[in-house]
């Protein structure tokens, strides 16, 4: 204990010392945080509906209808038709052939990567992939490669070196730089060196695309070229969960070999059922992605003018550079000061010199929320 001591004392004099907050209720701009009202702009719940009553309602109807657990894993007795019913909704919306439910994105990427690739297997993932992935690929003792981050002529050179059955993973938005991976390029490599390519969506679905079918939608490509979709329900759907979309081959590959499919309860059917609603009103509330590229647009336009150091992204995660992790853990502290919420984001998560600032813009934000927060970006220590 007393080394554990050690490391926790070295951790928090270096600034990398991680710290839960406790919200008091649902999620939305104003967050009660330790039970003070905060400005949030730092929630995944792109499109607010995380705490929309049209999905509280559809939770208690399913409630009502199925109880509260699911009662057992998917393949014993825990399969509903709540589940089976979202599935074949999200082969639709994504146009694939099949779906299938995880009960969390982290799950989902263990289960499809382990389920396919093992020793003697190669995958090749983007520097920048999100944990899910790295760990996904180590958990299935392939043998993990890493390209520079966005950069396809870099994993073409990999190639050169695979044994075995080859998967490229890369994510379809990049969740702490918020940009986009170069899609058709990866398809285009992958497909020519007979790799399976996957990406994970976690942040694309829902935002990106026509209706919100995503980043892979949004590059024009398909199941032909982006064999395996995998994609979380706890962001944009403002849910839980995440699902993995492809062939009907994948799908039933993966129902006997995803391990993180096989050994876990299914997520409550009520959560399936309010996820049905969910996706209706992504596909139908186009106005929330044009909300939310307003404020994406006006932010970008207007933090340039205050000389913040912003990343290459048009996306609802838009980063402000920091460098060290003081430095954003300080700017963190004081935009909580001016009662706004951000979270600073340190290394491990990002590399080394690369702390930053991640905010991110949801549909529920007003002009008058990004007054604030501009406001408060622009008394900034060392911003001027
Ligand atoms: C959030 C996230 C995940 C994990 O999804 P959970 O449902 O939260 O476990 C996986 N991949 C990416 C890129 C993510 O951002």
């Amino acid at each position: 204990m007393d080394d554990l001591q050690a490391e926790l004392a070295r951790r928090r004099a270096e600034g990398l010392y991680r710290q839960r907050r406790v919200v008091g209720g649902p999620q939305g701009p104003a967050l009660v945080v330790d039970g003070r009202e905060l400005l949030s702009f730092c929630s995944n719940d792109y499109l607010g509906l995380a705490a929309d009553p049209r999905l509280a309602e559809a939770l208690t109807d399913g409630v009502r209808r199925y109880g509260v657990g699911s009662g057992a894993a998917h393949l014993v007795s825990g399969h509903s038709t709540a589940h089976h019913a979202l599935e074949e909704e999200l082969a639709a919306f994504t146009g694939r052939d099949r779906a299938l439910l995880f009960s969390t994105g982290y799950m989902a990427n263990l289960g499809v990567i382990a389920g396919l690739a093992g020793r003697g297997d190669t995958v090749l993932e983007d520097r920048l992939d999100h944990a899910s992935l790295i760990d996904a690929a180590r958990l299935s003792q392939a043998r993990l490669r890493r390209y520079a981050h966005a950069d396809v002529a870099a994993l073409e050179t990999q190639f050169d070196r695979v044994s075995g059955n080859c998967l490229v993973a890369t994510d379809g938005v990049f969740s702490m730089d918020g940009d986009i991976a170069p899609l058709s390029g990866l398809a285009t490599v992958s497909t020519a060196h007979d790799a399976w390519l996957l990406v994970d969506d976690a942040h694309g679905l829902g935002v990106l695309g026509e209706g919100g079918r995503g980043s892979v939608q949004a590059a024009g490509l398909g199941q032909a070229e982006v064999p395996i979709l995998m994609a979380t329900l706890g962001k944009a759907l403002g849910t839980a969960g995440a699902f993995v979309a492809g062939s009907e081959a994948l799908i039933e590959t993966l129902i006997q070999q995803a391990r993180t499919y096989i050994y876990t309860t299914a997520m409550p059917p009520a959560v399936a059922e309010a996820t049905r609603v969910a996706l209706k009103i992504v596909e139908e509330e186009g106005w929330r992605r044009e909300c939310l590229a307003g404020l994406v647009a006006r932010f970008r336009h207007e933090a340039a003018g205050l000389g913040l150091g912003l990343m290459d992204s048009s996306t609802p995660i838009q980063p402000v550079l920091a460098g060290g992790a003081e430095r954003a853990l300080a700017w963190s502290r004081s935009l909580e000061d001016a009662g706004i919420l951000v979270t600073a984001i340190r290394p491990p998560t990002v590399p080394a010199g690369t702390a930053r600032l991640r905010i991110t813009f949801s549909a529920s934000h007003t002009d008058a929320q990004l007054d604030r927060l501009l406001d408060a970006l622009s008394r900034l220590p060392g911003v001027d």
